[in-house]
């Protein structure tokens, strides 16, 4: 699993590293990005949360996540990407690993500074990155991710990686964490 803010490339590396591995890449946000375009029932409802750059509900990501990780092609493997975002979340997904009979290898943490995530959300042009809605991302971002990274430290699966610089040389740093 990768985590890191908005705009830190970790999107990026973790489709690299998934096809690195041959497992699927499973992006929250992606994942909401088409339920929203086909108009489904958890598209409608997480839809005002995504357009405002807040959280959507507990309920509704963890049961998005527990159907797709059961899917066959997580088999031998999978990126997980953009989950969790919160130590709830993290409790919530290894619940979800457990009942599924597996377990996380690592938790990459791509590391960029603030000034440089402000940058590249205002260079990218998504839907949600104009400046309110960066601006409360970078907030709820700020929020979590000091405990969530302490979860996974405490948990011995922690691997800091420096996001900053060339995109080939952080994936180089990525995959050198699989030998
Ligand atoms: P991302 O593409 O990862 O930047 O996610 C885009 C948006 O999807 C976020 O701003 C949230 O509204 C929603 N989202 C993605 N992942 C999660 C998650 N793990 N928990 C709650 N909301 C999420």
């Amino acid at each position: 699993m990768l985590l890191g803010g908005p705009g830190s490339g970790k999107g990026t590396q973790a489709v690299r590293l998934a096809a690195h591995l041959g497992v699927p890449h499973i992006s929250t946000g992606d994942l909401f990005r088409d339920n929203v375009d086909r108009g489904t029932r958890l598209g409608e409802r997480a839809r005002r949360y995504i357009d405002a750059g807040e959280l959507v509900p507990d309920d509704i990501t963890r049961a998005m996540v527990r159907d797709r990780l059961a899917q066959p092609d997580t088999e031998r493997g999978f990126i997980l990407d953009g989950y969790p975002r919160t130590r709830t979340q993290a409790v919530a997904l290894d619940g979800i690993i457990a009942s599924l009979g597996r377990r996380l290898a690592a938790a990459i943490h791509v590391f960029v500074s603030d000034g440089e995530l402000r940058a590249r959300l205002s260079a990218r042009g998504r839907d949600d990155d104009d400046v309110n809605t960066v601006r409360t991302r970078l907030r709820t971002f700020h929020r979590y991710h000091g405990s969530l990274v302490e979860y996974y430290r405490q948990a011995g699966l922690l691997y800091d990686v420096d996001g900053e610089g060339e995109m080939e040389a952080v994936a180089a740093r990525v995959l050198g964490i699989f030998p």
